[in-house]
């Protein structure tokens, strides 16, 4: 299996490459160079299969050629042996047709634990034999950073720098980051937003000299890896709601974009996935452009739901290759238009194809809150704001009445405590796996969001390439 850029640049690599690099160097993302496909006969052999045994099935078409089943195995036992449920991301049930899938059982709490635990695993296997020592740079809202940090913690060969704005994550992730003392971790806060934080990131990748004299690399959803692991997910639900016999519906709250292109890449593969329903919250550049073709950047109004508070999905970007019938030279032309301009018009003939597929919904806070106390009351759960949002498009979407709808539970309400209480009156406690991080001493450093600050601060602590 071999991957290339959505901007048609550079050459073909293998998943050992693709991993490691993160962005293509031409700007664009990399995807494999075809879609695999499962038969109708290997997707009911999944019946009953462990979450590992289901994730080797469905990951070994990408890893072919890097890693042996064996070793894949040996890594998805590793990476999903830290989660705190025996089904690793277990259905629940809301009602007659509505389904919660639990994302949520890592160590960080949140859906991206599926991925970076695996991710973690990755770059330490694929340095350990080469010379070189890797610096990941990340900016976070909240979640990736914690999630990353867990993965990376302690590993050999790799170097975490986390940016994040000052005062403005929740306490919880704060200290799901700041609490971890590895020697290789590194905190920083920015004086500043989480788009300052993101635009230093962009800039050191984009500093050759800085660049240069380290091997940086990212672990945002841009890096494949991480949209690969998130597939496996949508194959062990269908399945246990029927797949391939029956089809079933995903609703997936949405900010870049990563969580559901894996859907859509299950459903690539062969997975008889009725609908995705893309949720938004008033963040809505994603529904508008699916709804109306309207894909134009506006500003970011802060929410409840904070990891959707994005304007521009980096990972539209791979959706928009298939729509441009995997023409590289074709796309990079649209994303250099909409760099410019910073709008995209996506034609109706275009749309057309994935309609059937990808259908998406809106939902405001008042919508948000009504989902929580109506899942409290009705089947006494508490749900986080994001998936609060994903399922009221669930509730409120045109589907046929026989196809059971899975919303994707992205994190443990325990998160976001505050809006959980408004909106139902309870305060879910945090669980016990997470117990005593009230108690633990934090370190991390307060800098100025300039550049030269934090490249200087990188420096002194980084290793070289
Ligand atoms: C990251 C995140 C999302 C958005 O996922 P994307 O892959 O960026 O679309 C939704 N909910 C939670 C809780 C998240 O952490």
């Amino acid at each position: 299996m071999l991957y290339r850029s959505t901007r048609g640049g550079g050459e073909p690599l293998d998943f050992e490459r693709v991993t490691l690099a993160g962005l293509a160097p031409d700007g664009g993302l990399y995807v494999p160079e075809s879609w695999p496909s499962l038969s109708r006969e290997a997707i009911a052999a999944l019946r009953g299969l462990s979450y590992v045994d289901t994730a080797v099935a469905v990951m070994a078409p990408f890893v072919e050629g890097v890693l042996s089943r064996e070793e894949l195995k040996g890594l998805c036992t590793a990476a999903y042996g830290r989660f705190s449920h025996a089904a690793v991301t277990p259905l629940a049930q809301v009602d007659e047709r509505h389904w919660l899938l639990e994302l949520f059982h890592g160590p960080t709490l949140a859906f991206k634990d599926v991925a970076l635990q695996l991710v973690g695993l990755l770059f330490e296997r694929f340095l350990a034999n080469r010379d070189t020592h890797l610096t990941v740079i990340g900016a976070t809202s909240g979640d990736t950073g914690s999630a990353a940090i867990d993965a990376l913690a302690g590993r050999a060969k790799v170097d975490i720098f986390m940016l994040h704005p000052a005062g403005r994550v929740s306490e919880v992730q704060r200290r799901q980051m700041t609490t971890v003392l590895a020697p290789n971790v590194h905190n920083i806060a920015i004086e500043g937003s989480f788009d300052d934080a993101q635009a230093l990131v962009k800039a050191m990748f984009a500093d050759q000299s800085f660049a240069g004299r380290f091997s940086l690399s990212a672990v945002n959803s841009i890096n494949w890896a991480r949209l690969m692991a998130q597939v496996v997910y949508y194959f062990y639900a269908a399945v246990r709601l029927g797949a391939p016999e029956r089809e079933v519906a995903f609703s997936v709250p949405t900010g870049n974009f990563g969580d559901v292109f894996a859907g859509y890449v299950a459903a690539k593969m062969g997975l008889p996935i009725a609908r995705l329903i893309v949720a938004t919250n008033v963040n809505d550049i994603l529904h508008r452009a699916l709804s109306a073709g309207d894909y134009s950047v506006g500003t970011v109004t802060p929410t409840a739901a904070p990891s959707m508070d994005i304007q521009v999905s980096s990972n539209f970007e791979r959706l928009l290759f298939d729509l441009h019938g995997r023409d590289g030279a074709a796309l990079k032309q649209t994303m250099t238009g909409f760099e410019a301009t910073k709008t995209m018009a996506i034609g109706a003939n275009m749309r057309a194809g994935i309609a059937d597929l990808l259908t998406s919904a809106r939902i405001d806070p008042d919508g948000m809150a009504l989902a929580m106390r109506e899942a409290w009351q009705g089947s006494g759960q508490l749900i986080d704001p994001h998936t609060a949002i994903a399922l009221a498009a669930a509730k409120s979407a045109d589907v046929p009445a026989d196809v059971p709808i899975v919303t994707l539970a992205t994190a443990h309400p325990a998160k976001f405590p505050d809006a959980v209480e408004r909106a139902t009156g309870q305060r879910p406690p945090l669980p016990g796996r997470v117990g005593d991080l009230f108690a633990r001493a934090e370190r991390y450093d307060t800098l100025p969001a300039t550049l030269e600050v934090i490249e200087a601060y990188i420096a002194e602590r980084a290793v070289p390439a």
